[in-house]
């Protein structure tokens, strides 16, 4: 298989020009067409000899994603893309505009085998992992689309990232690499459902990056009901996984804590939830449950979301309610590339 140029780091570009017999600066050339003016092919790196830009295009793949529906929010400019990928499969990326810059929600994986039972992404399953380069394409498209630079990248889209380990270390390592587009480790925010060797593993690793935890419940019976993944890791380990976590990096956690009606928002889960995280460096990120087609979970009202809120920060727990963007637009997870499936299947 031909390598994948754009999922390569400069030392490694590097290798690959000296094994075609080329000077290390054409592999700079290359990296800063495909990394700082985000080049859609070789065709564009108009500066490169036409001969090397053949030579180019018959040792390697190139990825350029293919924008094929873009919603815009008419409510507050959120854009949501459905991406093709070169074998067909579908994702979806976010586009939100806030006060202090552009933040981009990327997918990490086609589909997603955790299986949570709120969640549209995963209905269908795994159908595979992406590339670095996808991860940093639906970035590098989205700026080019919008003509309006990214500052933060939040990986949070389609996909449990930690599953999809490897790629998503390269893919930070290509994001924030200063011949790159440079974007700062503090700028970015990894969520996982939390797998927690692979957490240690990212701790080990000492980035600056946030990690984000997917809580949704305080007692591990009714995270069970929600995540499949919780038969395999008690919240006691996530909690310990969490505090390694901050050891190592200095990284305040970000628990993420979809509010359902009835069954996760109550004053007692509330109490639970803040005894299971108060010795540990955090915040918390409600979210009202999105609902989707396929499932039948409601969000409280407002009233009864601030009261959970209050609940926590009576017990010291800094909170913030998640701003919900691109209601009208199949805001949550998942549910653009569900419709257009159904759409492409019958
Ligand atoms: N697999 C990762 C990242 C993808 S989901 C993870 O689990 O964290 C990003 C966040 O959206 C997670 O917190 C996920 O639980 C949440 N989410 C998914 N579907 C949702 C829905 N319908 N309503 C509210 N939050 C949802």
């Amino acid at each position: 298989m031909m390598p994948d140029i754009k999922s390569l780091t400069l030392e490694e570009l590097k290798a690959e020009a000296a094994a075609m017999g080329e000077q290390p600066f054409r592999a700079k050339q290359l990296y800063q067409w495909m990394h700082v003016k985000l080049a859609r092919s070789f065709d564009e790196m108009t500066n490169l000899p036409l001969t090397f830009r053949e030579k180019c295009r018959s040792y390697f793949a190139y990825t350029a994603l293919k924008a094929v529906q873009v919603q815009e929010s008419a409510l507050d400019g959120t854009k949501k893309y459905l991406f093709e990928l070169a074998d067909g499969k579908l994702i979806e990326s976010v586009w939100m505009k806030y006060k202090h810059g552009n933040s981009v929600c990327i997918s990490s994986q086609a589909g997603c085998r955790m299986g949570c039972a709120f969640c549209a992404s995963t209905i269908g399953g795994l159908e595979r992992n992406l590339t670095p380069s996808e991860m940093l394409d639906q970035i590098y498209a989205i700026t080019l689309l919008t003509g309006e630079r990214v500052s933060n990248v939040v990986v949070m889209g389609c996909g449990e990232p930690l599953d999809n380990y490897e790629n998503l270390l390269k893919f930070l390592t290509l994001l924030t690499d200063e011949n790159g587009l440079h974007i700062s480790q503090r700028s970015i925010t990894v969520s996982t459902c939390g797998l927690t060797e692979k957490m240690r593993l990212l701790a080990d690793e000492k980035l600056q990056i946030t990690l984000a935890l997917s809580l949704h419940a305080a007692f591990d019976e009714k995270r069970r009901e929600l995540m499949p993944v919780a038969n395999r890791y008690t919240i006691a380990e996530l909690m310990e996984a969490c505090a390694y976590y901050f050891e190592k990096t200095g990284r305040r956690i970000t628990f993420e804590y979809s509010l359902i009606r009835g069954f996760n928002d109550g004053e007692r889960d509330a109490k639970a939830l803040a005894a299971q995280i108060r010795r540990l460096n955090c915040h918390v990120n409600l979210i009202p449950v999105n609902p989707v087609n396929e499932r039948d979970f409601v969000q409280p009202d407002a009233a009864k979301v601030a009261v959970f809120k209050n609940n926590l920060e009576k017990n010291g727990i800094n909170v913030t309610i998640r701003r919900e963007m691109g209601r009208d637009i199949d805001g949550a997870c998942g549910q653009l590339r569900r419709r257009q499936r159904k759409f492409y299947q019958g």
